[in-house]
């Protein structure tokens, strides 16, 4: 069996490049930023790769390629050996790359932009995020709003609340959707699932607004409440309020 290549991967190269007659098995490596992890995507999607991810390490194991990469926000790392002969990840300043592949910027890239919900706070670099779930209604996630504008803080969502309609899918954090590192994380009528916890940072402190106080939720949370969210969110969204009143 022939020894895994691997290869960082820089966009833009005049012409696309024969990937299939690249010689395999073969690891591709996109830069670690936006354009670089939508590229990654679409390619394997295109070829059939294996996605790795954002990854850390990589090393040749008795003939097996086996990568590094950090997961549950930072909590956790896993060791994953690769078994198809085309693989694509990202990562930043990664050594032990065997060269470089230049490829073609696509032609026309088939993306379907969807406008972001009006949010002055931008979430990932947000201090503060008010996450909310299954367990809230839309005067629920009216009252996560308050909250929010009144501490200068973004609002985030778990997947339920998505699909429910309850805030825009530019507003999902976890293992599908966005990744956000704030100080404190306040999660109300959330569960705690690890999909969830995947996409906020270790660092978070969080705050949990839970009615069953066997939610995995509070084996996470420094602080939080079993009252029922609809009694205590608009408690909490007039006290701030109030608060900011007087400050100003
Ligand atoms: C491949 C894959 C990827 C996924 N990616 C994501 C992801 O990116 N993000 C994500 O969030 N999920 C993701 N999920 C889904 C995940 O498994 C869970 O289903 C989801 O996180 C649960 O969301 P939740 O906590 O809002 O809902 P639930 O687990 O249903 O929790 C709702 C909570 O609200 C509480 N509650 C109910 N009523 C009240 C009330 N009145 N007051 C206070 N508390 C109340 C309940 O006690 C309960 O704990 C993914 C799943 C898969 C399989």
């Amino acid at each position: 069996m022939s020894e895994w290549r691997i290869m960082s991967v820089t966009c833009g190269g005049p012409r696309p490049t024969p990937l299939v007659e690249e010689p395999r098995p073969l690891l591709l490596v996109f830069p670690a930023d936006e354009p670089g992890e939508a590229l990654a995507g679409a390619f394997a999607a295109h070829h059939g790769a294996a996605v790795l991810g954002r990854i850390t390490n990589v090393r040749r194991e008795g003939g097996e390629l086996v990568v590094t990469r950090s997961t549950h926000g930072g909590r956790l790392t896993l060791s994953l050996a690769v078994a198809p002969s085309l693989a694509v990840a990202t990562a930043n300043d990664l050594e032990g790359l065997d060269g470089t592949l230049s490829i073609g910027q696509p032609d026309d890239a088939a993306v379907e932009r969807t406008p972001l919900a009006d949010q002055s706070v931008n979430l990932e670099g947000a201090q503060i995020v008010i996450g909310g779930g299954r367990g809230l209604d839309a005067e629920g996630f009216a009252q996560l709003g308050r909250i929010a504008k009144a501490l200068g803080a973004a609002v985030s969502a778990s997947l339920p609340a998505v699909d429910l309609g309850l805030a825009p899918v530019s507003q999902q954090v976890g293992q599908s959707g966005k990744f956000v590192s704030p100080v404190i994380y306040f999660a109300a009528g959330m569960s705690g699932t690890p999909q969830h916890l995947a996409g906020v940072g270790a660092r978070a402190r969080i705050l949990a607004v839970n009615s069953d106080l066997d939610a995995p939720i509070f084996g996470f949370a420094e602080a939080g409440s079993t009252t029922d969210a609809r009694k205590l969110l608009p408690l909490v969204a007039e006290a701030l309020e109030e608060l900011k009143a007087e400050d100003a």
